[in-house]
């Protein structure tokens, strides 16, 4: 199910439920965990819905958008809810969290019809080229893609 973006915002504070676009059904936070670091997060505000987004999916522990400025044709990042600057802050217990993160860029693989390939990307770090400090996948797919990246 994909959502209006401005509904955002208002779910994340209220908790309803809602089916993403597979049927199953997800309950929202009630509270964004707001951390000093959150708070002034570029993506911890889209989650949030204060900044717009063009929203592709969305459960409990994921939300998902199109990026900016996108490098393929189709270009989604995916990103947890929780705050964690990157892949590098995550420690054993956010594993199932980890796990998430790349079933829903497969789950979004799908829905874009990505049969032919695609490629999940996790910038960690300066030398990762990590430009957002909340970890997040990009999803990117609809062209061949070259190797090794720059
Ligand atoms: P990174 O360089 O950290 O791996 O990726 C950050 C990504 O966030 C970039 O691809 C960039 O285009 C995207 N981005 C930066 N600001 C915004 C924004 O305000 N909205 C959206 N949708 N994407 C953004
Ligand atoms: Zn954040």
């Amino acid at each position: 199910m994909q959502l209006e973006e401005s509904a955002l915002g208002s779910e994340i504070r209220t908790q309803v439920t809602q089916n993403n676009f597979r049927g199953c059904r997800f309950r929202v936070a009630k509270e964004p965990v707001y951390t000093d670091l959150a708070m002034n997060c570029l993506f911890c505000k889209i989650i949030e819905g204060t900044i717009p987004s063009t929203p592709v999916y969305q459960d409990e522990l994921v939300y998902a958008f199109a990026d900016i400025n996108p490098k393929a044709p189709v270009h989604v990042l995916v990103v947890p809810r929780e705050h964690l600057g990157s892949l590098d802050d995550a420690s054993a217990d956010k594993r199932e969290l980890l796990g998430h993160l790349l079933w829903a860029a497969a789950e979004i693989a799908q829905q874009k019809k990505l049969g032919k390939g695609y490629r999940v990307v996790v910038n960690t770090g300066e030398d990762g080229g990590q430009s957002v400090d909340h970890l997040h996948a990009h999803l990117l797919g609809g062209r061949a893609l070259n190797w090794p990246p720059g």
